[in-house]
């Protein structure tokens, strides 16, 4: 059986205590050594095999799963933040189909929420925006023409961007491109986010690029944009408005 696990962004306390279950039974683990704490790998029993997949293909990672298998095994595959965002996890799904090996997926806290801990923000806020695009810059894996961020940019909605922090230069072009933000839209990088070498750099769309510079954030970084990074400018939530009915709580006339 392989347990894949969402690691969360960094701190290790951020982990799922399903995950800490997980992995104190795990026999293997093969976690993703770029970004997964390794302070993790100490809730893993005595003898555990242990792999960092950074150095692997996805034939090593499906061997060792099967040596582990043969061996009477299970294992953890550990991911950074969430498996279900850029965590090549479908792939492996699949040929653990193929193979008749059996697998369940755990969630964790992907590092775009952990950014907007750091930050003390909200994507989703009543009269600015309710809709949160996740998305990268082609790089060498290539975006659908569809999804340029050009594209996506001109909807004006709260943006978080993925894998794109070495690439700030045209992170910047594209996102001014789309018409819908402005170079004095509010945005942010935030490095490491809950690492203690975490770092927070709020900036506008028009300085991005600056700011990655001035800050030295080329990697590991998320690039957050759109006004729900403004002060204020919101509406108040109908939620908990004193007027508002819900199914729980009669509103006041
Ligand atoms: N599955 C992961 C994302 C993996 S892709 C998740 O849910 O977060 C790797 C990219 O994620 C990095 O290049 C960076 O853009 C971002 N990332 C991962 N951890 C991060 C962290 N702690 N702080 C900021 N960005 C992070």
């Amino acid at each position: 059986m392989v347990h894949f696990v969402g690691a969360g962004p960094g701190a290790p306390d951020l982990l799922t205590l399903r995950g800490a279950g997980l992995l104190r039974q795990a026999g293997c683990v093969i976690y993703a050594g770029s970004l997964v704490n390794p302070a993790l790998l100490a809730l893993a029993p005595d003898g555990c095999r242990i792999y960092n997949s950074a150095e692997m293909t996805l034939e090593q990672v499906l061997d060792a799963i099967s040596a582990a298998e043969a061996d009477g095994l299970d294992t953890v595959r550990l991911h950074t933040g969430d498996p279900c965002v850029y965590g090549a996890v479908r792939e492996q799904m699949d040929a653990l189909d193929a193979r008749g090996i059996g697998w369940d997926d755990t969630p964790g806290v992907s590092s775009f929420c952990a950014a907007a801990a750091a930050l003390g923000a909200e994507y989703t806020l009543p009269g600015v925006s309710q809709s949160v695009i996740i998305t990268r810059l082609a790089g060498r894996t290539p975006v659908p023409e569809q999804e340029s961020l050009a594209a996506l940019a001109s909807h004006g909605a709260s943006m978080v961007i993925f894998l794109s922090a070495g690439m700030l230069d045209r992170v910047q072009a594209e996102l001014l491109a789309g018409g819908a933000y402005a170079p004095s839209t509010p945005a942010a990088l935030v490095y490491k986010a809950s690492w203690p070498e975490e770092r927070l750099a709020r900036c506008t769309v028009g300085s991005l690029a600056a700011a990655g510079e001035e800050h030295g954030i080329r990697a590991t970084a998320l690039v957050l944009v759109g006004d729900f990074l403004s002060p204020g400018g919101y509406e108040r939530s109908k939620l908990y408005d004193p007027a508002f009915t819900t199914g729980w709580r009669q509103g006041e006339r």
